[in-house]
């Protein structure tokens, strides 16, 4: 019997894999997108900027490097605070925690956006997602992915055009979430909407419903997420964390998708 033991114990710790087991066997995927002198920024914004300090052996002996940086809160793969289009609502310090955590689920509607560079998915697309078998649970990190990340960072592409400035707003074109996808969304109460384009919203929108009907009931935006070809339909945990700058509406962001040993991308 106690020779048993060990056996025992070998068993229930299959039967139950420790949470830190589990994360120290998982895949981690990087879905952002590193900030450079390409990152493409919304073509008002001001771009991302590294000033180097020092990059060299100092007079004492060391090496010592160290940079500034500058750039708008909106650019590169980012957080959308809900103050952003939602007076009164979180700024990205107020953001809870446990909203910018958890399970994802990938909605793919890159045939849709191929055949229309202006496509705003639809509520009937999540409709159509779910009946191949999963529900959108409350608490779900929602991600779309149009597939517009194989442009990245060709501007012209990605965005419509590579001209910079207001007179270059009208030219953009890419796809985004229709609004009444956004209330479907705000009815199931996910935690956060992610999307590989630069914004929620699609590049010919003037008004910005989607942004003002997710952010009214404080569901932040991921934007410019990276990778989403790497990570399933279900079964990934995301994790997102935007640098935490006080009053912000939103900043760069740090996402990451963790998948369990065994879940794979299609
Ligand atoms: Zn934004």
């Amino acid at each position: 019997m106690i020779r048993m033991l060990p056996l025992l114990l070998a068993a229930a710790a299959c039967a139950r894999p420790s949470l830190t087991g589990q994360l120290a066997r998982a895949t981690w995927i990087d879905l952002s997108y590193p900030f450079d002198s390409t990152t493409i920024y919304w073509p008002t914004a001001k771009p991302f900027a590294l000033e180097v300090v020092s990059a060299r052996r100092t007079p004492a002996g060391y090496y010592y490097a160290a940079n500034n940086f500058a750039a708008a809160e909106h650019g590169g793969t980012h957080l959308d605070a809900p103050v952003h289009f939602a007076e009164g609502r979180h700024t990205t310090d107020q953001i809870p925690l446990t909203q910018l955590a958890g399970p994802a689920f990938v909605i793919d509607v890159r045939r849709q956006a191929e055949a229309d560079r202006d496509y705003r998915i639809t509520p009937a697309d999540l409709e159509a997602w779910e009946r191949a078998g999963t529900r959108i649970p409350e608490g779900a990190i929602v991600l779309f992915r149009t597939g517009w990340g194989n442009r990245w960072p060709d501007r012209a592409r990605y965005l419509g055009t590579a001209r910079t400035g207001p007179a270059a707003v009208p030219e953009l074109h890419f796809p985004g979430i229709h609004p009444d996808a956004a209330r479907w969304l705000v009815e199931r109460k996910v935690h956060a909407v992610g999307i590989d384009t630069p914004s929620i919203d699609y590049g010919q929108s003037t008004t910005f419903d989607t942004h003002e009907t997710l952010f009214a009931a404080d569901i932040p935006a991921f934007e410019n997420v990276a990778h989403l070809s790497a990570v399933p339909a279900t079964g990934a945990f995301v994790i997102a964390l935007p640098m935490l700058i006080r009053g912000g509406s939103g900043g760069p962001l740090r996402i990451v998708a963790v998948l369990p040993e065994g879940a794979a991308p299609e």
